[in-house]
């Protein structure tokens, strides 16, 4: 079988840029991929971040003017990640957040920035470049919602084409007057192009023109159909149904390993569980927690956004104080909510801890240390904080919503063998309380939790079998293109 060229794009990807969990599908999807034989190249824009990290970067093309500038496009790897990297320093050139100035305030030009990518996504898709002539382009998200729309209006022969939705909220949406500045053709702005409500959506566009439609869980992809979970996508989803599929993400098996992770205190595997307890003690001093082995040690690792529900674990600090759990979050955005969690830990030393910020290797000791890491989310495409929590011992405590609902299988569940965590819904302050009580009340039957955490860690997070469906999605639109 021939090997398929698979040109995915985006605007994060692990370990050089990340946000969420966008980056980290990204950075290892292409990886999970070469054992089927799928030959996958990135394209991202040139954030410093990028650039620094590229050992050799080739040129292989020059476009002036591009977008208000000039733009180069170079060509090289990291890690294993086969990278094209669209250096546009007017566009990109800028430190820290991708979408937002160091004000915490979306870059006004973010529409320009992303449309910019997409174009270069198509220019490469339409053959550019002669060494890597992809058969699919895969975009991930709407900052590459345009590459499918480019390539459909184009009249020239093209590859076959990709969305994923990593998550329905952000959409992209622009006024009607930038579709010259953003190189649309003014056909697109119709109903069955860029057009949504008056204006323009890049995320809308790709739902619109790719050959196929995937997000990443099934739940959710049944979620995103209905008039509430699709927010405002939801009529064109359904009329899609027969393109769409949600496929679960994976985490990386090697980055998220108890048994090797350079992150946390002490090494374990499923076999020696013993050893959290130093991962718990090393958690509790370093967050000021109480040194209390007993106390059950809830876990967060979050955005800080309305999606995530963490109002509703605020909103349960006086159950948390008050029967004896201790809570540490790590997080970071909405204001709101970094300073309730500030004041949360300020009212309850000892108790509660807040570390406001991203930290990739709290993250991990987080992992290791806690004994239950609390996902409260109001809406969770697939989720990958409770997949790492699975792999890591961790019992996830989670609201059944999107990919959370197919990844963790309650306690309740009659003559369940399989049962790794504890699910509540509806999403309410309630709910969550009841889901945190009857977990305490687990914790504290030893035998009980250590049945939950062994079938946890048994459960398989990886990318493998979620890399193999991608590839069958692949080869199925490279098949009817050369047909
Ligand atoms: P989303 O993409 O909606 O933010 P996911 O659960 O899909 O949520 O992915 C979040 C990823 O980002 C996980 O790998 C999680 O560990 C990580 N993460 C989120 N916030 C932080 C933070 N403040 N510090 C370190 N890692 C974080």
């Amino acid at each position: 079988m021939k090997s398929i060229r698979v040109l995915s794009v985006a605007s994060e990807i692990f370990p050089l840029i990340k946000t969420g969990g966008l980056a980290d599908v990204v950075g290892a999807l292409p990886i999970a991929l070469k054992a089927e034989d799928i030959d996958t190249c990135t394209l991202v824009p040139g954030y410093p971040s990028v650039l620094n990290a590229l050992r050799v970067a080739a040129p292989v093309l020059e476009r002036k003017p591009f977008f208000g500038g000039t733009a180069r496009l170079l060509r090289g790897s990291h890690n294993g990640l086969d990278l094209f990297v669209l250096d546009a320093p007017h566009l990109f050139a800028r430190p820290g957040n991708p979408y937002l100035s160091p004000e915490g305030l979306d870059w006004p030009d973010n529409g320009t920035r992303f449309a910019a990518l997409a174009r270069m996504a198509a220019n490469i898709g339409l053959g550019a470049v002669p060494t890597f002539v992809p058969d699919v382009v895969h975009a991930h998200d709407w900052q590459a919602g345009l590459a499918p729309v480019h390539l459909r209006y184009s009249r020239e022969q093209n590859p076959g084409t990709v969305m994923t939705v990593h998550n329905l909220a952000y959409q992209g949406r622009f006024p009607r007057e930038m579709l010259s500045e953003f190189d649309l053709p003014a056909e697109a702005f119709t109903i069955d192009g860029v057009e949504y409500y008056g204006g323009i959506s890049f995320l809308k566009g790709g739902l619109r023109l790719a050959d196929r439609i995937t997000t990443v869980s099934p739940t959710y992809a049944r979620e995103i159909q209905t008039d509430e979970g699709g927010m405002g996508l939801g009529g064109l989803l359904r009329e899609r149904v027969a393109d769409l599929r949600g496929i679960l993400n994976g985490i990386d098996t090697s980055v998220w390993n108890p048994g090797s992770d350079p992150h946390i205190a002490e090494r374990y595997d499923v076999d020696h569980l013993q050893n959290r307890i130093a991962n718990k003690a090393a958690l509790q001093r370093r967050s000021g927690l109480e040194p209390k082995p007993d106390a059950f040690l809830l876990g967060v690792i979050s955005r800080m956004s309305w999606q995530k529900g963490l109002d509703l674990l605020l909103d349960n600090v006086p159950v948390i104080a008050s029967e004896g759990m201790q809570l540490v979050v790590l997080g970071t955005g909405d204001a709101d909510l970094q300073d309730a969690c500030r004041a949360a830990a300020h009212a309850n030393s000892g108790k509660i801890a807040a570390f406001i910020g991203y930290d990739e290797s709290l993250a991990h000791l987080i992992q290791a240390g806690a004994d239950a890491i609390i996902v409260p989310s109001r809406f969770e495409p697939c989720g990958l904080t409770q997949l790492c929590a699975l792999r890591y011992g961790a019992v996830p405590v989670v609201s059944g919503v999107g990919g959370l609902e197919d990844t963790v299988v309650d306690t309740n569940v009659i003559g369940g063998e399989s049962e790794t965590g504890f699910k509540f819904s509806p999403v309410t302050i309630q709910n969550l309380a009841g889901a945190l009580r009857r977990a305490h009340a687990t914790f504290r039957d030893k035998a009980a939790w250590y049945r939950l955490q062994q079938t946890g860690m048994s459960r398989d997070v990886s990318w493998r079998d979620r890399a193999m469906r991608y590839a069958d999605l692949y080869r199925e639109i490279a098949r009817r293109r050369l047909a």
